[in-house]
């Protein structure tokens, strides 16, 4: 039996879904594993009404009211924690350990964003003239749209909804096509728990039908998006039709420097572990190395060293294995073309190469290519797969330079022992974050933001929630 899913608007799984009903299959094994709905233009409007509507008394309760209603949220996700894993496996291919740490990880946003319902601040100015008061009030967007990506698909429901919801906005979720069911199954939670209808809702559909309809609706106050750079850019022009606030999280070519006095171990294993995570598919991973010509070998053998023992397989029917597949057919020739043509370029490969021969499953190799330079395509395209490029580089100047000429600006790391060259690096290294002499990670607390193609404005503690509201400022002549 195939589970259908229908979307859920203003409370209710709605049993007409409006039109057609889309597959979704395992990227191991191919096999189907649900049917999701294919929402045309009428149901998302349906859905930002319903939202539209619930949002004036979702405002008018206190904050932390809001804010209890997320906590119940995450408590259902931990009280169902396996059977969420296990979806986001299923449908998307990560490992299982890995899909565990995501429902978790989701639990502690819902949790750590109902925590600022006490701190939301607004601002008391001071006024020119005797007898009047100022006051900046800080106010809910309306309605607010969550277009997500297929990667971290659990987690980037809550990186939406949390700061939206307890802001006193509403929210209409649309998944990625490629990985709805943790999304309905989530919605399924949600309806478990005394959530008032319409302050979340979920309809499934493509993006150039309902992501697309979504992004150009007028009673949107704000689209917040996470996906590519070519999405991003439809979006914003979508909802520049309307002059709607966006949010937008893209993609990432993150460079990582290792200059001749790193901890070389230290560097090799937390390159090797973000370029393996998630198979490559996380926007901050490693995505191209700078190291400095002494140690180039060294570290180049290292990390070839830790990817040849990288297991891949279906995480289902292989528990165990470090990787799942590529997400899609599509993911998977895009990772080997990007290689076909940087061997042509003239790259070396020191690891792998190839896609995996199995006869199932969209897998490729783990992969290191040594001799990359900084005008390959290998070198300035987002990869998002299991293949790490390298380039020699005689200092940290020339590093800085290479890594920062690039379109995107998401992430960036340096391993080093000197504290200058480190503090140096974060000065000039043109990145929304910089990790040092750690893996690729953000902190809820954080702000993960991109400079140039990699996004504009950013989600994550303070600024991420006040990036769902709104200033009012108040004259008060009381004198
Ligand atoms: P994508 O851009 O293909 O799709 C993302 C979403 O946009 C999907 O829900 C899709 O249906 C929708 N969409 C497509 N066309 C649309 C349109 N015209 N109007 C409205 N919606 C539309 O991205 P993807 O392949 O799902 O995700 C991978 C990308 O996401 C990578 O580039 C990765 O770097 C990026 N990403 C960024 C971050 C970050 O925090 N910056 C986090 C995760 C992923």
């Amino acid at each position: 039996m195939i589970n259908e899913y229908r979307n859920y608007i203003n409370g209710e799984f709605l049993a007409n879904t409006g039109g057609a009903l889309m597959d979704v299959r395992n990227p191991a094994t191919h096999e189907l594993l649900a049917q999701t709905p294919d929402a045309p233009a009428w149901v998302v409007d349906q859905a930002v009404e319903a939202a539209r509507k619930a949002q004036p008394a979702w405002a008018r309760l206190p904050a932390v009211q809001r804010a209890r209603h997320l906590r119940d949220i995450a408590a259902k996700l931990r009280e169902h924690k396996e059977m969420m894993a296990r979806t986001l496996t299923c449908e998307q291919g990560k490992v299982l350990s890995l899909a565990r740490v995501e429902v978790d990880f989701t639990a502690d946003y819902l949790d750590y964003m109902a925590e600022w319902a006490r701190r939301i601040e607004g601002e008391v100015l001071e006024s020119d003239r005797p007898g009047e008061s100022i006051f900046m009030l800080r106010k809910p967007v309306g309605v607010a749209a969550g277009i997500l990506p297929w990667n971290f698909p659990l987690f980037l429901i809550a990186r939406k909804m949390a700061p939206a919801l307890v802001t006193g906005n509403t929210i209409v979720i649309k998944p990625s096509e490629l990985t709805p069911i943790n999304a309905f199954e989530f919605a399924r939670l949600a309806a478990q728990t005394d959530l008032p209808a319409g302050v979340f809702n979920l309809v499934g559909g493509t993006g150039a039908v309902a992501g697309a309809h979504l992004a150009g609706h007028r009673d949107v106050g704000i689209v917040s998006f996470t996906g590519s750079v070519e999405t991003g850019s439809r979006i914003m022009a979508t909802a520049a039709r309307n002059l709607t606030r966006v949010n937008l999280e893209l993609g990432g070519k993150a460079p990582t420097i290792v200059l001749a006095d790193a901890d070389l171990e230290l560097a090799a294993r937390a390159i090797h572990a973000s370029r393996v995570i998630n198979t490559g598919q996380v926007c901050n991973c490693a995505e191209r190395v700078y190291v400095q010509r002494q140690v180039a070998d060294e570290l180049t053998s290292r990390i070839a060293r830790l990817m040849a023992d990288t297991t891949y397989g279906d995480p289902i029917a292989e528990p165990g294995v470090h990787m799942g597949p590529l997400v899609s057919q599509a993911g998977l020739d895009k990772v080997a073309g990007l290689v076909e043509r940087a061997r042509a370029e003239g790259a070396v490969v020191v690891q792998g190469g190839r896609r995996a021969q199995r006869d199932t499953g969209f897998h490729y190799e783990p992969t290191v290519l040594a001799g990359c330079r900084g005008d390959m395509e290998i070198m300035r395209k987002e990869i998002f797969g299991p293949v790490l490029p390298v380039q020699v580089v005689e200092d940290l100047d020339e590093a800085i330079a290479l890594a920062n000429d690039s379109e995107y600006g998401l992430t960036s790391s340096i391993f080093t022992r000197d504290l200058s060259h480190a503090m140096k690096a974060c000065r000039e290294l043109q990145f929304g974050e910089t990790y040092v002499n750690r893996e690729h990670f953000e902190a809820m607390q954080g702000f993960h933001a991109g400079r140039r193609k990699s996004g504009i404005g950013g989600a994550d503690g303070k600024h991420g929630l006040y990036e769902f509201t709104e200033t009012h400022v108040v004259y008060m002549q009381h004198g």
